[in-house]
């Protein structure tokens, strides 16, 4: 029985054989490609219920000649585990002060800039000198941050005392893709955000789906109760938009509204006066 799981690695599967060798391609561009700083950035902007500017969260975007674009939704896991995502981390807030520095120019005043976090750039112990540093560097203040983190970065409880800390900065918290996670309610309660971003797959479901509509609506009833502001992602109907506000949340991202888009067309937008 010992044996059997080293036979199993001798079936031959071309397939898992062609992921596997993609992936470990992907790994060794991206370490190039990080320390080169190869990544692009597009911004995605958030909107009030008027439709107005609220801030933009920036997106990487990598391009790599063997393999054209690839998705975050691949090669982001794949940063995590091999470390590159410290790099990636980095360039990405730098890319999220600049912009917030150039916004507050292109508008007059200042509209945060938000950017994603991973579970590992927490833990990194440089992490908050990191983001200050940023901030510094490029003469905004913290709150002119968004930090989105999901569930899977909050598993540490070592976790907390570092947001404390970020929170004390001025940085705005912000929980992502809520409702995805496992124990999403007890991280409300304990843990310093200001913002929730439901997840794309509530508001996919909502019309068709009465539990996921409950979901969402018991979340932004306890969300108003502890005085957090409310995003939805993923908006890409009318239909949704109007459920979505009527049900009271606060902002809006998705496909109905922007593409994420380079940052300067998305601050070309706002100099046309977009911002209001
Ligand atoms: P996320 O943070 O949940 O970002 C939202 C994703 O949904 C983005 O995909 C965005 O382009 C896409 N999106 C926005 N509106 C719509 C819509 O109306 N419909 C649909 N179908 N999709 C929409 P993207 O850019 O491919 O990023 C995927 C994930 O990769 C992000 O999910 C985030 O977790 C991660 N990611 C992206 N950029 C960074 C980064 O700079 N650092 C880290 N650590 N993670 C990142
Ligand atoms: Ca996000
Ligand atoms: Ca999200
Ligand atoms: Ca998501």
């Amino acid at each position: 029985a010992k044996d059997s799981g080293k036979n199993c690695l001798r079936i031959f599967d071309p397939a898992i054989e062609e992921g596997a060798v993609r992936r470990v391609k992907l790994q060794s561009l991206l370490r190039v490609d990080a320390e080169r700083n190869a990544f692009t950035f597009v911004a995605q902007p958030k909107f009030d219920r008027a439709g107005r500017h609220t801030s933009a969260e920036v997106l990487v975007r990598w391009n790599t000649r063997e393999f054209g674009a690839v998705s975050p939704a691949e090669f982001i896991p794949i940063a995590e585990q091999s470390g590159t995502i410290e790099l990636l981390g980095r360039h990405a807030l730098h890319m999220a002060a600049h912009l917030a520095k150039q916004v507050q120019e292109v508008v007059g005043r200042p509209l945060p800039i938000a950017v994603n976090l991973s579970p590992r750039q927490l833990r990194f112990s440089g992490f908050e000198r990191l983001a200050v540093h940023a901030c510094e560097r490029m003469g905004v203040h913290p709150s002119q941050l968004e930090l989105e983190l999901t569930e899977s970065a909050l598993a540490s409880d070592a976790v907390l005392p570092l947001l404390q800390r970020l929170r004390q900065q001025g940085f705005s918290l912000s929980l992502d893709d809520f409702g995805t996670g496992y124990s999403s309610l007890s991280h409300l309660l304990h843990l310093p955000f200001q913002k929730v971003k439901i997840d794309r797959a509530f508001v996919m479901d909502m019309q068709d789906n009465p539990r996921a509509r409950a979901v969402i609506r018991g979340t932004l009833q306890i969300c108003r109760d502890l005085g957090l502001t409310t995003v939805a992602e993923g908006v890409e109907t009318e239909a949704q938009f109007q459920l979505l506000s009527e049900l009271g949340v606060d902002e809006f991202q998705g496909y109905l509204f922007a593409r994420p888009m380079p940052p300067e067309q998305w601050l070309a937008l706002l100099a046309k006066g977009g911002a209001d």
